[in-house]
């Protein structure tokens, strides 16, 4: 066995105690170690003078011990050592709380590099407990300082000489599986190479290059084994509906199916007349009438004498849909069951015997009560409405189940085709791009703050009106690194440190807007809130017992409020313009004439393009294929992540982030497929030997 092979308990000093604390952090093999990213890396190659620090931050300086360490017990169990070092510009006292052991590790006369927050009383520097390491001019320290993510049980030190030691086992060992080609023309670092900028950086430039290389690893192994993972789910066999006669179901519905829907339903009914599993996404803006598409293929699967199912987010959602399909489905004859989390136990019984007898057609329910033991007579289709609200699991459960059904998923998240192909993986695309005629268009402005007191006034003459008004300011994103430290996953932007402009925060400016309003009744609600306050507030907003709503992005999704008859979006510049559409679907929802206005007063041209997008459509595919092509993927993923797109992808990274690393994403599928094309996997067989560790690791994950 190779030593990468071998379990933990190979490396120097590591025994039972100490495997069972890596076992906690998914570590068994030395190998793992390799795959253990630090978190984040300290800047201590940043040396400030004591005179020139700055008071309470974390900073590195080079000090030379000054006086022999003192130990001193102040009280029982509590003992201090304690020195002065200094540099050219001061002197600064060091303590160390309850470890008697530094005692002797500071020589007088040595130079150290300390990392810790200075304090300074009176005149006096001060540091306690700072990081040491001893300094030298042969051997340089490097400025990194990796951190890793750690268990009970494990020091950083222990890790890193852990990490150590499978470093230069790699270097033996280890072989590169991403085939040259690839890497060259990406301009990537080798695979040792990366390993080691990754865990030792020397320089900056070293570790992005590394991270650069292991982001685009994961994603191209992920692509990878995405193409083959669906390409193999699409060798098993479905229920054949030849029948595909569609006019008694359509001469029933009260109007005209769009163009854009007849091609997506002839896009159903091509795939279900085949053996191959159906295996298609429909997407199209919210209101664009999917669900009489999903309606069309449950006729036809029933139709061909098999059962169906609509899974569903919600109970609520549930209800809605059983609503309009049942009294449409029972002219057809039909059988539809509802099956709900608020059915007695009695109830859920029948319904499930019901379906297990074929003695109903569709079900509609929650994924969680449709997956959970129920046997279908016969079923032959599922279809799952608002795909982006559910979680990995159910897909999970999809992919598993699924095998021999036809599977339809429904999302109302616009993703541009490009992205859309990597979002959504192995799944056709069905598109629809048209809104049924007759809707009612929200008239969009994009002013600056010069326009404040109009718009005021325009807010007041709304609510005179007996209108309500939303204004909506942008959330204010706290990072949850320990202050100087640099997170892994926020290298890279640090070259691009965007200009911030000031933000409006929901409570100070309701407080503003009160102050000057005082006769509307004005109220705010921010994600921070409590659930249930949250609830209270937008109830009354829903009541007319608000005038004035400010809140940030919490009221995206799922509120109804047909008064609502303008939005003001502040620091329009902020939002994605996915996030901009959905929030402006909020308005408009009821007879009144509705308003958008997007307030912003930057000069970026681009900002300034993408707003200008919002007022000239309200197409929510215009609007995400303009905002991709302004921010590029990987700002748009960014701006779009709450919005379900971050998660479809169904797989914890390591280190890619889809997100900020959408631009590498598009490289990796495009390299990824014509890697696949041209039939060359076999040839590289550590390669395949990941793939395939990754296509069983998901395996095990699903069963
Ligand atoms: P979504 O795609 O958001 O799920 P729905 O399927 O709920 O949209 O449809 C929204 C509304 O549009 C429904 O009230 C539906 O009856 C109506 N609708 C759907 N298709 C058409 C059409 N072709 N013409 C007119 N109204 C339609
Ligand atoms: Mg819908």
């Amino acid at each position: 066995m190779s030593f990468l092979e071998s379990p933990v308990t190979a490396l120097h000093g590591v025994g039972a105690v100490r495997a069972a604390a890596y076992e906690r952090l998914g570590i068994r093999k030395t190998e793992d170690l390799l795959w253990h990213f630090p978190r984040s890396y300290e800047n201590r190659g940043d040396i400030r003078t004591l005179a020139e620090a700055t008071v309470g931050e974390k900073q590195a300086f080079l000090l030379t011990v000054a006086t022999k360490p003192t130990l001193a017990k102040i009280k029982r169990g509590m003992s201090l050592v304690k020195f002065r070092a200094f540099d050219a510009t001061g002197t600064c006292e060091i303590t160390y709380f309850n470890q008697d052991f530094l005692k002797n590790s500071f020589e007088v006369g040595r130079e150290y590099r300390f990392y810790g927050k200075l304090e300074q009383k009176a005149k006096r520097y001060a540091m306690s407990s700072p990081a040491h390491e001893e300094w030298s001019e042969e051997k340089p320290l490097a400025s990194l300082f990796p951190i890793y993510p750690s268990a009970e049980g494990l020091t950083q030190k222990q890790i890193k000489a852990g990490v150590h030691e499978v470093l230069s086992a790699a270097a033996r060992e280890l072989t590169d599986h991403l085939p040259d080609g690839i890497r060259l023309k990406n301009r990537l670092p080798a695979l040792m190479t990366a390993l080691r900028g990754i865990h030792t950086p020397e320089t900056y430039e070293d570790l992005i290059a590394a991270k650069r290389r292991l982001v685009y690893d994961e994603l191209f192994l992920f692509a990878l084994s995405l193409r083959l993972s669906a390409k193999r789910e699409r060798q098993t066999g479905a229920p054949i509906f030849s029948d595909g006669d569609l006019s008694p179901f359509l001469a029933l519905l009260p109007y005209r199916l769009t163009g854009a829907q007849t091609r997506a339903i002839g896009d159903i009914l091509a795939d279900v007349a085949k053996e191959t599993p159906m295996n298609r996404i429909l997407v199209g803006d919210v209101g664009c009438g999917k669900t009489v598409c999903a309606a069309a293929a449950l006729y036809t699967a029933v139709k061909n004498g098999h059962q169906g199912a609509l899974m569903v987010p919600t109970e609520i959602l549930a209800r809605q849909h059983a609503a309009d399909l049942a009294p449409l489905f029972e002219k057809l004859g039909i059988r539809v069951t509802l099956l709900l989390g608020a059915l007695t136990e009695k109830q859920k019984r029948e319904a499930r015997a019901a379906i297990a007898a074929h003695e109903t057609d569709v079900v509609i329910g929650t994924q969680a009560l449709i997956g959970e033991g129920v046997e279908f007579a016969t079923l032959g289709l599922v279809v799952i409405d608002e795909q982006h609200r559910f979680g990995v699991n159910q897909r999970a459960w999809l992919t598993e189940k699924g095998r021999h059904v036809h599977t339809l998923v429904m999302s109302a998240t616009p993703i541009p085709r490009t992205l859309a192909l990597t979002v959504y993986g192995g799944l056709d695309i069905s598109k629809i791009d048209e809104i049924p005629p007759g809707r009612q268009k929200v008239e969009t402005f994009f002013v600056g703050e010069s326009y404040r007191e109009r718009l005021e006034a325009f807010v007041r003459k709304q609510v005179a009106e007996g209108g309500c008004v939303y204004i909506v300011c942008p959330a204010v994103e706290e990072s949850d690194a320990e202050e100087g430290e640099i997170l892994l996953s926020e290298l890279g932007e640090l070259y691009s440190p965007e200009k911030k402009t000031p933000l409006k925060s929901a409570v100070a400016y309701t407080k503003e807007l009160s102050e000057r309003h005082p006769d509307l009744r004005i109220s705010f609600v921010h994600g921070k809130m409590k659930s249930a306050d949250k609830d209270k507030v937008m109830r009354a907003f829903a009541g007319g017992e608000i005038d004035v709503l400010v809140s940030t992005t919490v009221i995206e999704v799922g509120v109804n409020v047909p008064n609502a008859c303008l939005m003001i979006v502040e620091n329009a510049d902020r939002f994605g313009l996915s996030q901009l559409h959905q929030l402006r679907g909020r308005v408009g929802r009821g007879t009144r004439k509705s308003y958008c206005v997007l307030v912003s007063d930057t000069n970026g041209e681009n900002a300034k393009k993408r707003l200008k997008t919002m007022c000239a459509t309200n197409d929510g595919y215009e609007i995400a294929e303009t905002d991709l092509k302004l921010r590029g993927p990987g700002d748009f993923l960014r701006a779009n992540a709450n919005m379900g797109i971050r998660q479809s992808g169904g797989t914890e990274f390591r280190i890619a982030d889809l997100c900020d690393d959408g631009d590498v994403l598009l490289r990796a599928f495009t390299d990824a497929e014509e890697f696949l094309a041209a039939r060359a996997l076999a040839e590289y067989p550590t390669l395949l030997e990941k793939v395939q560790g990754m296509l069983a690791e998901n395996e095990t994950r699903i069963n």
